[in-house]
């Protein structure tokens, strides 16, 4: 048989992963935290097993989910969603953003994504015979050339996706950014991704500009968002999309039937823990933290940096260092100095490469600090 995504290889989050644990580096490559979860998280997800929560969720997720996150979206974006019927708990944002994909898009629709992009999108576009049609994300600020967006929209354009903060790069969007967006895509029928999993993790007291600020987009937008990002803990794989009613009828005919519903008593744990606003709006200074500490630890390497606006990543330049290719160097970084990182190459179309490393700072300081020890070696 042919293969419907001949240019799929495994990820580099599992290649990466695979080859720190092999070569015993520390990693610093796939992004999660290697600190644990609030116990008081944990003891609410313990005790929706021992109430026994251990059935079917509703299709759409838990209500005491999904009111909660009706009032974070309230709260902190003034936007209502109506937990009945425009909010889905999926089985993380990974689940929610193959879905969404899934309702919406026929054999030779065009979608823009912004590279270098998260890794998930295309093959999810090309799947289901759509064409991806990547626009380039500019300088060492990664900014988006509003007016090539502009010209590289057709008659055929379904769909646009856009993440901030933005996984590699670290770089977010300005409301300036959003409200060019805006004008573009008002008087269109373009479905707006709007893949906000990093939304509590932005820094130096930039607000995270959600597509729900902004009514011209929240008309047309699914949000994704991720629990594992927000609450430390990937393994679990929850999260959730939000859109207006119209869009998720569709994208509840597709969930019922690719999921059904996902686990029960995470929601649950979950869902009461959301409640407390206090368990959110501490994360942009946690993680802050854990930035200031890895580039005051690393300032005297040879890596070159423009500090992470936000997201958990920070991505190193090593022009002065080797002309290596990226891929080589991080699989050499990993295997003669034990230290493990993500090319951004392979998120870039043609794997265009820049000599750019991705570093999750998700880490004990202990951690952190022995990964510096390292990179100021090289
Ligand atoms: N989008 C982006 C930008 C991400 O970084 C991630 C997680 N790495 C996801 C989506 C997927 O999130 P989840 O783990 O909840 O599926
Ligand atoms: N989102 C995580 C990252 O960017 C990895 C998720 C995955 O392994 N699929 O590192």
């Amino acid at each position: 048989h042919t293969s419907k995504l001949p240019n799929v290889g495994t990820t580099i989050f599992t290649v990466m992963s695979q080859l720190a644990a092999k070569e015993n580096a520390i990693n610093l490559s796939q992004g999660f935290p290697n600190f644990p979860s609030d116990p008081v998280l944990i003891e609410m997800v313990q005790q929706a097993l021992r109430e026994n929560y251990n059935q079917y969720a509703p299709m759409p997720g838990a209500m005491i989910l999904r009111e909660a996150i009706a009032e974070k979206m309230e709260y902190l974006y003034q936007r209502s969603y109506h937990p009945d019927t425009e909010i889905v708990v999926t089985a993380g944002a990974t689940q929610a953003i193959f879905t969404i994909i899934s309702a919406f898009v026929r054999p030779n629709d065009e979608v823009i994504i912004f590279t270098p992009a998260y890794d998930c999108y295309a093959p999810a576009v090309e799947t289901h015979g759509g064409k991806v049609v990547p626009i380039q994300l500019q300088g060492k600020e990664f900014t988006v050339d509003w007016d090539e967006v502009r010209n590289s929209i057709t008659s055929k354009t379904k769909m646009m996706i856009i993440n901030t903060p933005h996984n590699p790069s670290g770089t977010v969007l300005s409301a300036d950014d959003m409200l060019q967006l805006s004008k573009i895509l008002e008087n269109t029928n373009i479905i707006l991704l709007s893949d906000e999993v990093y939304e509590h993790i932005i820094f130096d007291g930039a607000q995270h500009q959600s597509a729900a600020l902004f009514p011209k987009l929240a008309e047309r937008a699914f949000i994704t968002a991720s629990f594992g990002k927000t609450f430390h803990n990937t393994g679990w794989k929850m999260g959730y999309c939000v859109a207006p009613k119209p869009l998720m009828d569709e994208f509840k005919k597709v969930h019922q039937f690719n999921v059904f519903s996902v686990n029960h008593p995470m929601q649950i744990g979950v869902g009461t823990y959301l409640k407390n606003p206090e368990n959110y709006l501490q994360l942009p200074a946690f993680f802050q933290e854990k930035r200031d500490f890895f580039l005051e630890a690393i300032k005297a390497s040879r890596f070159t940096f423009t500090p992470s606006q936000g997201t958990y990543f920070q991505v190193l330049s090593y022009e002065n260092i080797t002309d290596e290719p990226d891929v080589e160097f991080a699989k050499r970084l990993t295997k003669e100095h034990k230290i493990a990182s993500i090319p951004l190459s392979v998120f870039n179309t043609n794997n265009e490469d820049h000599k750019l490393l991705r570093f999750c700072f998700a880490k004990t300081e202990e951690t952190l600090a022995k990964a510096a020890d390292i990179l100021n070696t090289i």
